[in-house]
């Protein structure tokens, strides 16, 4: 096992009806910003519940912000929230209102152009406090350190990431999700099972319950993905879903452990060039990904054909290919498709895919720095 330090400050109230339970997490007399985006907390009630939940406090609200949530739409928030010395914020929705709140938060404070925040690396060293509302188990943002940012001009889709943006608290009602459209629960499935994919087939270091906490995850969302699709209103099923999703990516797998990443990179691209959903780009690279670098990725992924998909029959390599196979199957199944092709991206969207990467910085990517640009090309081949 790999030295680390493990410090995740986010307290988590899970459950039925937690969202009554918010106001006593931030702190009286705080002129609070509530942001969200293109409408579903509104359509769904959820937004009314909060200010309930927060009668009392000084409400203020920002709506609007998109998937994929934009430079220009934050920097607006960014404005009102200077004009009206906001000085807690509450994102109310999915990975794309708690990663954009994430983003107001560090910008409100930040001297200078906040856009370096993300394409230099500019150090974060101030940012207001936030909490969240989750609405859609996927990403982890509700207790992670990290957001990705698109801006709209230039096509670029950056992330940073922060201790100080770190959600003080996050309200998790897996009640919430009910009304979710399948794609959204699906592209929730793909994502948190990348984020452990990039986490767990790695090289390994003998840390043995890093390994069995992202195969345990694994299995849970195997098992009940398909079931989350079936039976929308299963509150056991929904609630297996929305605490593995956070537990994939909240810091506690990727203690001690090598972390690959490289999937979402050159997915972030796709979305960033042709406008595809996050999930959907993860669903075409990480099988291509795999089968690339099937030799360096060896040990796990036997590992991870025998414990998590029970494959022990034939030789290795064909236990690997079998792996592979039923990760495009169980992706496929959820109705993600796992090919370029499949929305119609060809041969010769694959030299301006790499050029993005090469423009921002993304030459030395995976857990051995050795995904480099002739990789990425030979991966978004793979995917046609
Ligand atoms: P999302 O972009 O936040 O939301 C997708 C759609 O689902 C939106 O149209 C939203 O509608 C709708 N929606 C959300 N909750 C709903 C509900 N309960 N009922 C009905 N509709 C609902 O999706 P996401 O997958 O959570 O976030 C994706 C973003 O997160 C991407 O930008 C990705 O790059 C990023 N990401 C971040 C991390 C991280 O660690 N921070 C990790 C992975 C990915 P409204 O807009 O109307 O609410
Ligand atoms: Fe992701």
């Amino acid at each position: 096992m790999q030295n680390f330090t493990f410090h995740n400050p986010t307290r988590i109230l899970f459950g039925q009806g937690c969202i009554a339970n918010i106001a006593p997490e931030i702190p009286a007399g705080a002129r609070v910003l509530i942001t969200y985006g293109g409408g579903s907390v509104v359509n769904t009630g959820t937004l009314a519940e909060v200010r309930q939940a927060l009668a009392g406090l000084t409400l203020f609200e920002f709506g609007g912000i998109e998937p994929n949530p934009t430079y220009e739409t934050l920097m607006r928030a960014v404005t009102l929230a200077r004009d009206e010395r906001i000085d807690f914020l509450l994102a109310v929705g999915g990975g794309s209102v708690i990663d954009g709140t994430k983003f107001i938060a560090a910008a409100v404070p930040f001297v200078g152009e906040p856009w370096d925040i993300l394409a230099r690396h500019a150090p974060v060293t101030a940012a207001l406090p936030l909490g969240s509302v989750l609405t859609l188990p996927a990403t982890a943002s509700e207790m992670n350190a990290g957001a990705v940012i698109t801006r709209h001009a230039t096509q670029d889709k950056l992330f940073f990431v922060s201790p100080l943006v770190f959600p003080r608290f996050s309200a998790l009602d897996p009640t919430k999700s009910y009304t979710l459209p399948p794609r959204q629960v699906a592209n929730g499935i793909v994502d948190a099972f990348v984020h452990i994919a990039e986490q767990y087939l790695t090289y390994p270091v003998d840390a043995k319950v890093q390994d069995r906490f992202a195969e345990g995850l694994l299995l849970t969302l195997i098992e009940d993905g398909p079931r989350a699709l079936a039976e929308p209103e299963n509150y056991a099923v929904r609630a297996n879903l929305m605490w593995t999703a956070t537990l994939a990516l909240n810091g506690l797998i990727g203690a001690g452990v090598p972390q690959d990443w490289s999937t979402h990179m050159l997915g972030h691209e796709i979305t960033a060039l042709h406008g595809l959903d996050h999930a959907q780009t993860l669903a075409i690279v990480l099988p291509a990904m795999l089968q690339v670098r099937r030799l360096a990725k060896r040990d796990k992924l036997l590992q991870y054909a025998e414990r998590v998909w029970g494959l022990t029959d034939g030789d290795a390599e064909a236990r690997i290919d079998a792996a592979i196979a039923h990760t495009r199957a169980f992706f496929e199944s959820l109705q993600v498709p796992t090919r370029l092709s499949s929305y119609g991206i060809g041969p010769e969207a694959i030299a301006p895919l790499v050029a993005h990467l090469e423009r921002h910085g993304m030459t030395a990517l995976g857990e051995r720095q050795d995904v480099g640009l002739a990789c990425a090309r030979q991966v978004y081949e793979q995917a046609l």
